[in-house]
């Protein structure tokens, strides 16, 4: 039951950090505390929504913040002065700190209704055009600066709805006066949180011993928990701030949020694969599959790990599942990959005396022995495979964990549901 004295409000933010500076969740975490004084205010969930990793004009991470809060009624035009004053605030200090670039554009939102749920699964699946979310967003009291770009991730946030399985990520902030410094957090740390609090994940990387809840950069962060529940991920922080050897954050907040979700692709496929893969120097490998009746190329990053080193073994008629992200150039990028069932392989040639392979010596050459006069007509052996042959009696693989998007479920969650099938 909402109290009829009180008024739900959604509030969303975006793009309020600058590459070398700033963090929209610590600008959100200022927001919320500059109206935390209105009568009956309260925060009911904060939330830290990730979009379309494809979206131009963003990072990697392509983060967006939103919330919803209560407060009495009667403060409503007081909140709206507030919001107000804070984003003009925020206007004057990016432009003291030269930070407006053309990459920057924050947009600030908010909403006494519920926003249609459609404007998030458009923004986290595919690219949105600006000209067409603004009209859908006409309603909702909207403030930009530069331009309206961020509108996009703030209403999507916005709209944005948990459901049971909803990960949590706790966010803490350093104190000022650290921010530049190294951050303190030993990895050793990080693993031994992880073994005492099972219900965090994607703390670490365990293929190269790295601890990943700290970010790199110079950003206010100093480090995010994920887990399955705001109170797992609240332990992992109480029990990180105890230990003296771990820096004391200034401040922190739990957000619910749509990483792990799989939100952003649409289960795996089963495919037969069409060609051999073909290696790009360094960087990626790639083949063709049939999928829904036509060709598509798959793409393994070289950074993929295990999906990459699964990709380069496979030959055409292997049968596979996948699942992975269309890239703006038509290409899946592979975020999951497994072999159903693989065609015999090429052997060699067949072997005669000593043990030797028999030898053409040349096109439309038969092949002959080294060691005796035999001579037959020129083929390949091949050989029945199993999955153990290939390594791949775990089924699926995956990229390390330094290298999954945020919004890509960990295979040690759950198996993929199936979504096309050739
Ligand atoms: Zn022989």
């Amino acid at each position: 039951m909402i109290n009829p004295s009180k008024t739900r409000i959604w509030i969303g933010l975006d793009d309020t950090d600058t590459p070398d500076s700033g963090c929209t969740t610590a600008t959100f975490d200022d927001l919320i505390n500059s109206i935390s004084h209105l009568p009956n205010f309260q925060v009911l969930e904060r939330r830290l929504v990730r979009l379309w990793p494809f979206a131009e004009r963003r990072t990697r991470g392509n983060g967006a913040l939103s919330c919803i809060i209560e407060c009495s009624s009667e403060a409503i035009a007081d909140f709206e002065k507030i919001l107000s004053s804070f984003f003009t605030n925020l206007e004057d200090s990016l432009k003291l700190h030269g930070k407006i670039d053309s990459r920057t554009s924050p947009a600030l939102m908010y909403s006494f209704v519920e926003i249609n749920e459609d404007l998030y699964w458009e923004a986290v699946r595919q690219k949105v055009e600006i000209s067409d979310r603004i009209k859908k967003i006409s309603g909702i009291n909207k403030m930009t600066l530069n331009s309206e770009w961020g509108l996009i991730g703030a209403s999507s946030a916005m709209a944005w709805k948990p459901h049971a399985d909803s990960t949590w990520e706790l966010v803490a902030w350093r104190y000022p006066k650290n921010v530049g410094r190294k951050r303190r957090i030993s990895s050793s740390i990080v693993k031994e949180m992880e073994l005492n609090h099972p219900e965090t994940f994607v703390n670490r990387d365990p293929t190269k011993e790295k601890g990943l809840i700290a970010p790199r950069t110079p950003c206010p962060v100093l480090y995010g928990i994920r887990g399955s529940s705001s109170q797992a991920v609240l332990s992992a922080h109480e029990w990180l701030q105890s230990n003296p050897e771990v820096e004391k954050c200034q401040r922190f907040a739990i957000h619910r949020t749509n990483q792990l979700s799989d939100d952003h692709i649409t289960g795996f496929s089963t495919s037969t694969v069409l060609t051999n893969p073909i290696e790009t120097k360094g960087a990626h490998s790639s083949l063709e599959v049939i999928f829904m009746g036509s060709s598509k190329t798959l793409v393994a990053f070289k950074e993929g790990g295990e999906v990459n080193r699964l990709l380069r073994k496979l030959i055409p008629g292997d049968k596979i599942s996948w699942m992975g992200l269309e890239s703006p150039d038509g290409s899946i990028h592979l975020e999951r990959l497994r072999v159903d069932s693989p065609v015999p392989r090429v052997t060699g040639r067949p072997v005669c005396c000593n043990n030797k392979t028999m030898r053409s010596a040349g096109n439309n050459q038969p092949l002959r022995c080294d060691f005796c006069p035999k001579i037959i007509e020129k083929h390949w052996q091949f050989k029945e495979i199993d999955l153990t042959d290939l390594e791949l009696i775990g089924g699926w693989v995956e990229p390390p964990p330094s290298q999954r998007r945020h919004l890509s479920r960990p295979l040690s969650l759950g198996e993929p549901i199936l979504s096309h099938s050739d």
